[in-house]
């Protein structure tokens, strides 16, 4: 390990459909902590896979009369586009299974020689008996994991919760030979040897959903730990979605997938969402509530405009405001208190503006700015560069209208239309936004 640097590996998508807004969550969760990290002054290295090989993708395929490699390159595509839309940070590496092949094989047969896995006529299988704490994610005993379990009978195992590592499939096109005979790896497999491989053996945060704390993080340890590999130190897993003000479901014909919900509102409005929620605690999205969350932004955005619109940009942000925000996001990433802070403070900077208070605004918005950038709500660059002559127009304009001068206050108006800048009046003053084409 290098000081000063942290290591992240966070499971990524099997790409065999669009993304659901579930997906949406656990990107936004560690984009967040990686943001606030590189805040800290760390180095992070964020892997994330992408599972290119797998039944969902194949079935896909066929369904579609595709072949499963251009099902699989769609679907990333589409990932890419509403994680950019998301304002999601990329990985530092993004590995494939199929580029990841012959290494996985390897990492099998090292299990294999250890006594740890064992072939069978369907496939090789991990042991899970030869791991003594196996269940220590799920804190559960390896024995009420076995009366709980709910896993087909399979005679080729020697035990219902041991799993597939590689998995014969000689029929198939989409298939790779091995020792064992034509395949493909399982998909826990995957994660181990992608993290150690570009991680190392130890590396500090493994992060998923809850969902995959058992069995998928259980099955990637217990290969680790079975070779005496120290593995992840710290397991972050984020919590459940729930339906939002109404039921979102299929059935009901109102349900919406991620790039649906990014595309209804301002795109930063399910992050505000993910971050008004606190990670390990379940979390209501809805079409609405992504609504609320985009009024809520603009008054951000308007406020940071007035900010500029004084020329007072770019200022020493205020240090117990920054403190505050660092205690809260230290406390376990307490992001619903850090969100409150910022919402508090947007209050504060709106009443310096009103009050002249020229340099307590400066600092209070410099603050407010860094918390933005930090949890990456910061409006779009496009949206926020403001040229001179017109940031000068709109401040004018504002001061003619807190003079009641209308008639002048119109005038400055009309002038920014024409350079292409409309200004939306609202409560605490006027948002200044370029027209739309
Ligand atoms: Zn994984």
């Amino acid at each position: 390990m290098v000081p000063g640097t942290v290591t992240m590996y966070v499971c990524g998508p099997t790409v065999y459909d669009v993304p659901h807004i579930g997906h949406g969550r656990f990107v936004l969760v560690f984009d967040i902590l990686r943001r606030y990290l590189e805040h800290l002054g760390l180095a992070v290295v964020h892997v994330s896979n992408i599972t290119d090989v797998d039944d969902k993708i194949l079935k896909r395929a066929a369904e579609e009369g595709r072949e499963p490699w251009d099902v699989a390159a769609t679907y990333e595509g589409v990932w890419w586009d509403t994680l950019e839309a998301l304002n999601v940070l990329r990985p530092t590496h993004v590995p494939h299974a199929t580029d990841y092949i012959a290494k996985m094989i390897a990492f099998i047969e090292t299990l294999v020689e250890a006594g740890k896995a064992y072939p069978s006529s369907d496939g090789v299988y991990f042991e899970v008996s030869g791991v003594p704490d196996y269940g220590l994610l799920a804190h559960q005993s390896l024995e009420s994991l076995r009366s709980g379990a709910r896993v087909e009978a399979n005679e080729n195992k020697r035990s219902q919760l041991d799993f597939a590592l590689w998995k014969l499939t000689p029929e198939d096109r989409w298939a790779w030979d091995s020792p064992w005979g034509r395949g493909r790896p399982g998909w826990h497999t995957e994660c181990v040897v992608m993290s150690e491989d570009l991680l190392g053996q130890s590396f500090d945060i493994h992060g998923g959903g809850s969902d995959l704390m058992f069995p998928h993080h259980e099955n990637e340890r217990a290969q680790a730990a079975c070779l005496g590999h120290d593995f992840a130190h710290i397991w972050v897993h984020n919590g459940f979605l729930v339906a939002g003000t109404e039921k979102m479901s299929k059935s009901l014909g109102n349900f919406i997938t991620l790039p649906e919900l990014v595309g209804s509102n301002d795109p930063r409005s399910y992050r505000l969402l993910v971050l008004q929620a606190h990670y390990r605690s379940p979390l209501a999205v809805s079409v609405d509530l992504a609504a609320d969350g985009a009024r809520a932004l603009a008054r951000i955005d308007q406020a940071l405009g007035r900010l500029q619109g004084e020329g007072l940009a770019g200022a020493e942000p205020d240090a117990s405001l920054m403190a505050a925000f660092h205690e809260a996001m230290d406390n376990d990433l307490d992001t619903p208190a850090a969100t409150a802070l910022l919402f508090q403070s947007v209050t504060r900077l709106n009443s310096l503006l009103d009050q002249n208070d020229r340099d307590g605004a400066a600092a209070v918005g410099a603050a407010v700015a860094s918390f933005c950038s930090v949890l990456g709500l910061s409006a779009l660059p496009a949206a926020a560069e403001i040229p001179a002559e017109v940031a000068e127009l709109f401040a004018r304009r504002e001061q003619a209208r807190a003079d009641r001068d209308y008639a002048l206050s119109d005038t400055l108006r009309d002038q920014l239309a024409q350079l292409g800048w409309v200004v939306e009046d609202a409560k605490g003053g006027g948002v200044l936004k370029p027209k739309l084409a």
